[in-house]
């Protein structure tokens, strides 16, 4: 069933990656993106 751990229900695959982690996504905020793993920020 699963694909993929970063694949979400609602069909969204299009995550930006950490420029820092290089192997992280960063989360969706409502304007902005940020990496759980180092706290790197990115504002819309
Ligand atoms: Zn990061």
């Amino acid at each position: 069933m699963a694909r993929g751990d970063y694949y979400e229900d609602d069909g969204s695959t299009e995550k930006e990656m950490c420029p820092r982690c290089g192997d992280t996504f960063l989360a969706d905020h409502d304007d902005r993106q940020v990496c759980g793993k180092c706290g790197y920020t990115e504002w819309e």
